[in-house]
């Protein structure tokens, strides 16, 4: 059995093949923090003293960013956000898992419950012509309940657990699509740009999902056992095992691709494109670039298929 390349007393378990170490459980979990706190330092994520939010979602990648983080900073203000979807046989498990994590940790813990504070839930907008596309819809009002969230916490900085795959899949997708404000908003910090947006860090951006799942299993942090019926056909999914087929072979693929990304190519994009003037939705009144926000256009294909009905949507 091969020996922890870091203590040397440890059994190996986990083989970083990118980083040529064979670690030990231990020495695993504090490669993992480390690598953490100095993107947070590189970056400028997190100053002293800031109100952190973190949005947990009741999976490997936000539950081990939560544990990570309180690892880092002990005695910092930590607020845990979740929203609660409404999707059956899932979401109930993801907000029980989060309670259990937060409790275990003792960090503060907010809910949003979409079905509660707006009268719909994610699964609604199945019956909409954006019902096609789910996860598209999810990401998009999820992204705008964060901010309300953020901003009813009072944090200084929101983070979020998307990690080193997640970050190569959605380049690929954006750039595909041609959405080049989306393709910025993929950076690892985003600045306030407006009262109501939160600065916004992605701590995890540098750690490959599966070491997610890893550190979770290690330090016991509850994570969700269901699936999203909608994960079935997300598309994301079938992206990401393309991605995996074309780095098979090569350890650095992903790294390499991100770091051309970010470093050469975002900022080409911002030169290119100047500033982009945000005016404020005429219907929830956060920032848009449009007269209606993607979200309220959305709510409101779900609005007029309820007219009828005697909507109970706010
Ligand atoms: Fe939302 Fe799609 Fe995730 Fe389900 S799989 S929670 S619909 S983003
Ligand atoms: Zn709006």
């Amino acid at each position: 059995m091969a020996k922890c390349s870091l203590c040397v007393d440890g059994i190996a378990e986990v083989h970083l093949t990118y980083a040529g170490l064979r670690l030990c459980p231990n020495c695993f979990k504090d490669f993992f923090v480390k690598r953490i706190k100095r993107t947070i330092e590189r970056y400028r994520m997190i100053n002293k003293g800031d109100v952190i939010g973190v949005a947990i979602s009741g999976g490997k990648d936000s539950g081990s960013l939560l544990h990570s983080l309180r690892m880092i900073y002990p005695d910092a203000q930590i607020i845990a956000l979740h929203i609660n979807l409404g999707i059956r046989n899932y979401s109930e498990d993801c907000e029980r898992k989060v309670r259990e994590l937060t409790r275990m940790l003792d960090v503060d813990l907010l809910v949003y419950d979409l079905r509660k504070r707006e009268g719909y839930t994610i699964e609604d907008f199945k019956m909409t012509r954006y019902g096609k596309k789910m996860c598209s819809v999810c990401g998009i009002i999820k992204r705008h309940v964060m901010n309300v969230m953020a901003n009813e916490a009072g944090v200084d900085v929101l983070a979020t657990g998307h990690n080193l795959d997640d970050m190569v899949e959605a380049m690929f997708s954006t750039l595909i699509s041609g959405d080049l404000n989306q393709l910025i908003r993929l950076k690892p910090v985003l600045p306030s740009t407006h009262p109501k947006l939160k600065k916004k860090v992605k701590p995890l951006f540098k750690t490959p999902e599966v070491e997610d799942l890893l550190y979770a299993a290690y330090n016991d942090i509850p994570i969700r056992e269901k699936s999203c019926k909608f994960s079935l056909t997300a598309r994301s999914l079938i992206r990401k095992r393309m991605i995996n087929n074309m780095a098979e072979g090569s350890h650095s693929f992903k790294y390499q691709l991100l770091s051309v990304f970010l470093d050469k190519l975002i900022p080409l994009i911002e030169e290119k494109k100047g500033k982009v003037v945000l005016r404020e939705c005429k219907m929830c009144g956060y920032p848009s670039q449009d007269e209606i926000c993607s979200r309220c256009k959305r709510v409101q294909a779900l609005k007029s298929l309820y007219q009828s009905e005697g909507s109970a949507i706010k």
